[in-house]
C-alpha cells in the first residue's frame, strides 16, 4: 500500500482514480444555488468582464449561463444550453461580480450535468465497471459508439493531460520526436481537433518526482516549518525546473518539505464539464493532503489554478471529509512565502542575474488576490526590471485555447497581451500559470519563466 506521499504501484494507483466513482453529480440540480441566483441583480457586470463574450457574438456570457440559465432549468425543465461548453472557466466573472454570485459554482454544475448527458452510457459503464458489475457494464457499453463523439473525447484526453503526460513521459524523446512531428500535428488537427499551431509541450526526460526520489526527498525535517507541496501535473511532467526551484528556495528557508501523492487537481475537468473524473482525482488528492494537513502541514501550490481549485472548487462541489480543512491550509508557492518571510530584505540583498521581466498576472491569481504579488515583490530588486503587461486574459485558459474550433479566438483574446508583452522592456515572460505561459511564448516567442525560478536566481546559491 502506498503511503500519502509515496508513488502509487500501477495497481494502486488504479485503486486511487477509481476512487467513489458512484453517486456523482447524480442531480446537480439538487446543489443548492437559489442562494447564488437570487442575489444576481442583472447588472451585467459580468458580462463586460468575460473575454469570451468579447470575441464571440454567439456566446451569451456569464450571467446568462449561471443565474439565468439556472432559473429557466428550474421553471420548466429546459436542457442546459450547449454554449456551456464555451465558457473558458477563466472565472474572472467570479471576480467582477459585485453582489457574490458564484458564477463559476453555476458554470461548472451546468457543464456538469449537459456534459453528463452527452455520454450516460458511458459514464454508467464505467460506474459498472468499478463496482465489479461487469455484465451490467457490457450492456450500457453497446451504446456508448453512438452517444461518444470525436469532440468528446478530445475533451476528455485534454481533461485528463496527466494519463496522456504520464505514458509520455515513460519515454520522452520518443514522445517528443512523435508529438513535435508535422504529421502529427496535421493529423491531430485534421481528426482530432487539436491546432497544428500549437506546439505540443515537450516531455522533461526526468520528472519532478523522478528527481525527488533520487535525491532522498527532503533535505531538511523540522516540525515548526513544514509544507506538503501539490506541484500539479505540469511541472512534474514538463516543467520540473520550476518544482525543483520551488524545493530550492523553500529549502533555503528551512522549510521540510513533503510531496504526497497526487493527481490532477481538476482544473482542465471543470473547464470540460468531467465532473465525474474531477471527483475522482478530487478524492485523492483530498485524502493525501488533509492527511499532511492534519499533521500540521499547509499546502503549496506552484501553479496558480491548482491552488485555484484547491481552495474554491473543490468546497463548492465536493463534500469529502477535509475538504474545507485542505482549502484552508492551501495557498500559492510565492504568497506562502511573502506571509511568513522577508522576502523583501532578502532580495534586497540579491544580485540576480535575471533578464528583465514581462509579468503577465493568471485569470486565476486574480481570483485570488494574487495579480500584483510578483511585481510588488521582484520591483525591490535593483538588478532587474518587471513590468506588468496589464490585465487581460491570455486567451488559452488551460484547454480552451487547444481546440482547433477556439483557436483563433483564444489568440484574438491574447493579442493584448502579446501587443504588451513586446512593448515592454524585457524579453522574457514571467507568470506563475503553466498555460499562460505556453500562450505568452506562443504568442510572442519569448523565453517564459515562473516567479520560483526568479526567487532561486536571486536567493539560492
Ligand atoms: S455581475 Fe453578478 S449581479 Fe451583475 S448580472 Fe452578473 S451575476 Fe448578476
Ligand atoms: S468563466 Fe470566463 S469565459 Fe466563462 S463566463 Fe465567466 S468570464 Fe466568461
Amino acid at each position: 500500500m502506498s503511503t500519502p506521499e509515496s508513488d502509487p504501484t500501477p495497481e494502486e494507483h488504479e485503486s486511487e482514480t477509481d476512487f467513489d466513482p458512484a453517486g456523482v453529480f447524480e442531480d446537480p440540480t439538487e446543489m443548492d444555488l437559489r442562494p447564488g441566483a437570487d442575489s444576481c441583480y442583472k447588472c451585467s457586470t459580468c458580462d463586460t468582464s468575460c473575454p469570451v463574450a468579447e470575441v464571440d457574438d454567439d456566446f451569451p456570457g456569464p450571467k446568462f449561463q449561471g443565474p439565468e440559465q439556472w432559473r429557466l432549468k428550474q421553471g420548466d425543465d429546459q436542457d442546459i444550453d450547449p454554449s456551456i461548453t464555451d465558457c473558458s472557466n477563466c472565472m474572472r466573472c467570479d471576480n467582477a461580480c459585485p453582489s457574490s454570485v458564484p458564477l463559476s459554482q453555476m458554470h461548472n454544475t451546468a457543464r456538469g450535468e449537459y456534459v453528463e448527458g452527452q455520454a450516460p452510457s458511458l459514464w454508467n459503464a464505467e460506474d459498472s465497471l468499478a463496482e465489479g458489475e461487469y455484465r451490467e457494464a457490457l450492456t450500457y457499453l453497446r451504446d456508448v459508439p453512438s452517444e461518444v463523439s470525436i469532440e468528446f473525447l478530445r475533451n476528455r484526453v485534454l481533461s485528463n493531460y496527466g494519463t496522456l503526460a504520464g505514458l509520455g513521459s515513460k519515454v520522452p524523446r520518443l514522445a517528443n520526436l512523435v508529438m513535435g512531428n508535422r504529421i502529427t500535428s496535421w493529423a491531430n488537427d485534421r481528426f482530432f481537433g487539436i491546432p497544428s499551431e500549437r506546439d505540443f509541450p515537450e516531455f522533461a526526460d526526468r520528472t519532478f518526482r523522478e528527481w525527488w526520489r533520487e535525491r532522498g526527498g527532503p533535505k531538511v525535517e523540522r516540525e515548526d516549518k513544514r509544507v506538503a507541496y501539490f506541484h500539479g501535473d505540469y511541472s512534474n511532467y514538463n516543467t520540473p525546473e520550476v518544482a525543483k526551484a520551488m524545493v530550492r528556495v523553500y529549502e533555503h528557508f528551512g522549510y521540510e518539505i513533503r510531496v504526497p501523492t497526487q493527481r490532477c487537481s481538476g482544473t482542465p475537468m471543470f473547464a470540460n464539464g468531467m465532473l465525474r473524473d474531477a471527483r475522482r482525482a478530487a478524492a485523492v488528492n483530498i485524502t493525501n493532503l488533509s492527511e499532511f494537513v492534519d499533521r500540521g502541514y499547509d499546502v503549496i501550490a506552484s501553479c496558480t489554478s491548482c491552488s485555484m481549485a484547491l481552495r474554491q472548487e473543490y468546497p463548492e462541489l465536493f463534500d469529502f471529509e477535509g475538504t474545507r480543512e485542505v482549502s484552508i491550509h492551501t495557498y500559492e508557492a510565492l504568497e506562502y512565502l511573502r506571509i511568513h518571510e522577508d522576502l523583501e530584505e532578502e532580495l534586497g540583498e540579491s544580485k540576480a542575474d535575471f533578464p528583465d521581466l514581462a509579468y503577465h498576472a493568471p485569470c486565476h491569481a486574480r481570483n485570488q488576490g494574487l495579480d500584483r504579488q510578483a511585481i510588488e515583490l521582484f520591483g525591490e530588486l535593483d538588478s532587474v526590471a518587471v513590468e506588468d503587461v496589464g490585465d487581460s486574459c491570455s486567451g488559452i485558459s488551460g484547454t480552451y485555447g487547444w481546440k482547433s474550433e477556439k483557436y483563433e479566438k483564444s489568440m484574438e483574446i491574447g493579442g493584448e497581451m502579446f501587443e504588451h508583452m513586446k512593448d515592454a522592456q524585457g524579453e522574457t515572460g514571467l507568470t506563475e500559470c503553466p498555460t499562460c505561459a505556453m500562450q505568452m511564448g506562443h504568442g510572442t516567442g519569448y523565453d517564459i519563466r515562473h516567479p520560483l525560478e526568479v526567487l532561486e536566481a536571486a536567493l539560492v546559491d
